[in-house]
């Protein structure tokens, strides 16, 4: 019998997981046959997590580090540049516009009020960051020996100093041919290693979501179902209209057709909750599937993992309206602003791995005086939440390379 495409395997994983999640729940968390299931699915989801990770660093180092070099041309590697990051930073500022939109209209919270979540609250304490503090802090971490980079993981580290080799390669011309041949071959081979990774991906995704779904509480998501609403209803708005309409505007593509070919990394984003995770499935699908060159998207979809979050900033925005309305302290239009612009700041900022969103919040929150013990609150639900932004971050990147690719031609 012949197998469905990996593909398929990988909806069916999904289903599958959210299924079986559901399963067990009804079961009940004490149940044995429950507890053994979610122990393999533990094993199996974090192998797969784990598989992702280890191929990550090398892939990135290589595929910026070629990408660039690629991009012979002065005047090219300028546009390139210049047109991502204002990709980047337009669709976070949409993102965050969408979700602030929202929530000043519907209001989550407002019937509610903090001391119904004092339980929450005490046993939380937030570590105390101001805009600036977190500003120079995130300075500090571009520019690292790469060495301590690449052992430590640090994603955007690796990503500047590859960069920085890139550029070098092309100043250095026909001089460095031969490190750059090893570069490209390093790349060819660790996509080669994805490739393997992927097969495992129906299994790995199926497991992840059994345990996400298996061990979630419902009754937190009862009190919190209009932000719940709010936020779900944005992102899916940001996800499903605005950027396939930037898509269709920019490269005349059908949503159809990208979905089809990002599949396989949407899919994965949501049972990962991480983009770094994701990134080489992403780059898979963007080079194999939507067709974009490798130099382009060598580019854009590592940066962008790590710099470009739409569900992220649209996530931070409307959560400190949320929290503002519990706290019953009516916003400025001058602090909608700070929660603007720090909101965006905070999605750049935050690590694509799970719940970051949640930890770079603190500085929205602090930045127009709100509790920053507030996000205790919104903790239990986060997994959850988390799935669909880390889905539409992944998106996005996409999206920009291929609308960049477009632009620079
Ligand atoms: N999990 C998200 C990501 O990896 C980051 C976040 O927590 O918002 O893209």
């Amino acid at each position: 019998m012949k197998l469905p495409s990996l593909n398929i395997q990988i909806l069916l994983g999904a289903i599958v997981g959210v299924l079986g999640g559901l399963s067990l729940h009804q079961l009940g968390a004490d149940n044995a046959a429950t507890q053994n299931s979610l122990y393999f699915a533990g094993i199996i989801g974090t192998l797969f997590i784990d598989l992702l990770k280890m191929i990550l660093i090398p892939l990135v180092f290589c595929s910026i580090a070629v990408g660039i070099a690629n991009l012979r041309q002065h005047q090219q590697m300028h546009r390139v540049w210049t047109t991502t990051l204002l990709f980047f930073v337009s669709s976070m500022a949409i993102a965050i516009v969408l979700g602030m939109a929202a929530s000043l209209y519907f209001k989550p919270g407002s019937g509610l009020s903090l001391p119904m979540f004092q339980d929450a609250m005490q046993h939380f304490s937030a570590k105390q960051m101001a805009p600036a503090e977190f500003a120079t802090q995130f300075l500090h971490s571009i520019f690292v020996n790469p060495f301590k980079a690449l052992s430590e993981g640090n994603v955007l580290a690796v990503v500047i100093f590859a960069l920085f080799l890139g550029i070098a390669l092309v100043m250095g011309g026909a001089r460095y041919q031969n490190i750059l041949s090893l570069l490209q071959e390093g790349l060819e081979i660790t996509m080669r290693i994805v490739g393997w990774v992927m097969r495992l991906a129906p299994y790995g995704i199926a497991a992840l979501l059994v345990k996400l779904v298996a061990t979630q509480d419902a009754a937190m998501l009862g009190t919190l179902l209009k932000f719940v609403a709010v936020v779900v209803g944005t992102t899916l708005l940001h996800g499903v209209i605005i950027l396939p309409l930037i898509l269709y505007l920019f490269t005349g593509k059908s949503p159809l057709w990208f979905w089809q070919g990002a599949r396989e990394a949407l899919i994965t984003a949501f049972a990962t909750s991480s983009s770094s995770a994701t990134l080489p499935v992403t780059l898979r699908c963007v080079t194999q599937h939507l067709h974009v060159k490798p130099q382009i998207a060598g580019f854009v979809v590592p940066l962008g993992a790590t710099i470009n979050m739409d569900g992220t900033a649209l996530y931070e925005a409307a959560a400190a309206l949320f929290i503002a309305n519990l706290a019953g302290v009516e916003l400025s239009f001058a602090q909608q602003l700070i929660v603007f612009f720090t909101a965006m700041i905070a999605a750049i900022g935050a690590p694509g791995i799970p719940s970051a969103g949640m930890v770079t919040m603190v500085m929205v929150l602090q930045s127009v005086g709100l509790p920053a013990e507030a996000i205790a609150i919104l903790l239990p639900i986060d997994r959850l939440l988390d799935t669909l932004r880390t889905t539409v971050n992944v998106q996005g990147d996409m999206i920009g390379s291929l609308v960049v690719q477009k632009l620079v031609k």
